[in-house]
């Protein structure tokens, strides 16, 4: 029952509320934190374009390939829709960018085959960053990842785009 009120059921990644819960607990014992926000690009157009249950596969392999690249090094969570949060715990900011970067080809880079279809998909990150986690509010944190994110799409989508004044 726990793990059911902690997890997306689609994914089985965490949800909103247990990636708050778990950055919290990071943050008692981690100084640096890197929050991302990832949203796949047009996804509306792929449901359109594939069917919902496509769309639904999909969203599976990109959670697959986010926990397989972020897993050992922080918190990798399903907001909701077509958005994920990742946690990333001392790490330098270049070092997070190099990870999330490093997502980013790896999505860019894939085909997923549902059916007879070949999908493709490329997401937009945003990120924000602290090196005192303790003093963080880490749902607020969540919308500084936000306005990068929305930086990101504005400047082309395909992107990893940082809080002002990080990087
Ligand atoms: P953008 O590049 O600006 O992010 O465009 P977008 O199309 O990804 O954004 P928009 O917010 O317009 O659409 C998000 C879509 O995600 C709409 C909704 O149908 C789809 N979606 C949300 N949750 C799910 C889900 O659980 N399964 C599927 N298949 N689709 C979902
Ligand atoms: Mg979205
Ligand atoms: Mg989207």
């Amino acid at each position: 029952m726990r793990k059911l009120a902690m997890t997306d059921p689609l994914t089985g990644l965490l949800n909103r509320r247990s990636f708050l819960d778990e950055c919290n607990r990071i943050a008692q014992t981690h100084k640096q934190t890197a929050v991302a926000i990832v949203d796949i690009d047009y996804f509306k157009s792929i449901n359109d374009t594939y069917g919902h249950d496509a769309g639904d596969y999909a969203l599976k392999e990109i959670a697959n390939i986010t926990q397989s690249i972020c897993n050992e090094h922080g918190v990798v969570a399903r907001l909701g829709g077509e958005e994920f949060a990742i946690v990333l715990v001392d790490k330098t900011p270049k070092d997070a960018d190099l990870i999330f970067e490093r997502l980013r080809d790896a999505i860019n880079s894939a085909q997923f085959n549902y059916k007879a279809d070949r999908i493709s998909l490329t997401i937009s990150t945003g990120v924000s960053y602290t090196m005192d986690s303790f003093e963080v509010d880490f749902s607020a944190y969540l919308s500084v990842a936000d306005q990068a994110l929305y930086e990101a799409k504005s400047i082309g989508r395909n992107q990893v785009c940082w809080q002002p004044g990080i990087r």
